[in-house]
């Protein structure tokens, strides 16, 4: 078995968020050692030739170490893909020696996601101060000459925190300010996947009147960052509408096996597709005990429960069962078919 390429991604430290919408699942951090990125790296290099290893899947730079983290991924991989535009503000504000390190790496722009106010941010992404390290950020990265990129996650029950946000995108001045270096300031916002903790929002899921309570600068600033022509290309079509049209394909979904796969490794060494939350649905096997072999024959056959039942249910009947057809809800089509799966994953 060889592969093009395998990408794998070991949670060695977790994250210091508990975010509500998080797509990968709030779970025990671990503490992982250099051996065990060196124990993960041994067991993937004989099924391709070009292998890349991250110490993470959640949190960037979280653990104190992460300059010795960056330098040691790159030698265990064959190419190393630059730094992410996602970054930790948890360790932007505790050491100041990140930011310009970023820099160094050729990082030009930061993402960063609020929620609305101070007390809305903190309470999504489960930590106090969250809101107010994201605006030291914000400083930092601009004193760095690193642009930021404003994401925002909407509900119905925040998204009336957007004209607030408005005004604080027009009060620390970011384009001007971003500008002065010659960098473009972004901002978008959507409502996400409906799987992982986000799932929890379905009752709050935004539906088509919420349209207009968007402010026609974010809308334009979304519409701009994800280069489509309107803003339903973003937030999608009613539940209603999806039920209706894939209440009739009774094909299955598409596979997710690739040549080029990223795995996800918890910190108890068990594998995932990097697809959906890591859940034992998704579980390819356990690295300690069973090895990456049984691991990747399980990925390219089909063998963990959610990708059998990808392979094997048809969508229309998924849809029977667990879409609401009255639903006014928003959602993309590949994030509908998701949001099933995962209900019909729970029913097995
Ligand atoms: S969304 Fe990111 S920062 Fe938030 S809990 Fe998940 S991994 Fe951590």
């Amino acid at each position: 078995m060889n592969f093009e390429k395998i990408t794998v991604c070991l949670d060695m430290h977790g994250c210091p968020n508990k975010c509500k919408h998080c797509w990968v699942g709030i779970t025990p951090n671990g503490r992982l050692s250099i051996d065990d990125l060196k124990f993960v790296a041994k067991n993937f290099r004989p099924f391709t030739h070009d292998l890349e290893v991250t110490d993470r899947y959640r949190e960037e730079d979280y653990p104190d170490n992460y300059k010795e983290l960056w330098e040691i991924t790159s030698a265990l991989s064959d190419n190393k893909t630059p730094h992410f535009e996602n970054i930790s503000y948890w360790r932007a504000v505790r050491d100041s020696a990140y930011i310009p390190w970023l820099y160094s790496l050729g990082v030009r722009a930061a993402q960063l996601t609020i929620f609305g106010d101070e007390e809305t941010t903190d309470y999504f992404v489960g930590r106090k101060d969250a809101f107010n390290e994201i605006l030291q950020t914000i400083e930092i990265l601009l004193a760095n000459k690193i642009a930021p990129r404003i994401q925002v996650f909407i509900y119905k029950n925040n998204i009336l925190q957007l004209p607030y946000i408005l005004q604080l995108v027009e009060f620390l001045d970011l384009e001007n300010k971003c500008a002065g270096f010659d960098k473009e300031f972004s901002f978008f916002l959507h409502q996400g996947s409906c799987s992982g903790e986000n799932e929890q929002f379905y009752d709050d899921w935004i539906t088509e009147e919420d349209i207009e309570k968007i402010p026609p600068k974010l809308r334009d600033f979304t519409i701009k960052h994800f280069n489509v022509q309107n803003i339903v290309d973003v937030l999608g079509e009613t539940e209603q509408s999806l039920y209706a049209r894939l209440i009739h394909n009774s094909s299955h979904m598409d596979s997710i096996i690739t040549d080029n796969p990223v795995f996800f490794i918890d910190k108890n060494f068990n594998v995932y597709p990097n697809y959906e939350t890591p859940s034992p649905m998704w579980c390819l096997g356990n690295l300690k005990t069973e090895g990456a072999e049984k691991a990747l024959n399980a990925y390219v056959n089909n063998s963990s429960v959610a990708q059998l039942t990808m392979a094997t249910t048809p969508i229309n009947e998924m849809v029977k069962k667990h879409g609401n057809p009255d639903s006014l809800r928003l959602f993309g089509e590949w994030d509908y078919k998701n949001h099933l799966l995962l209900k019909h994953l729970r029913t097995k």
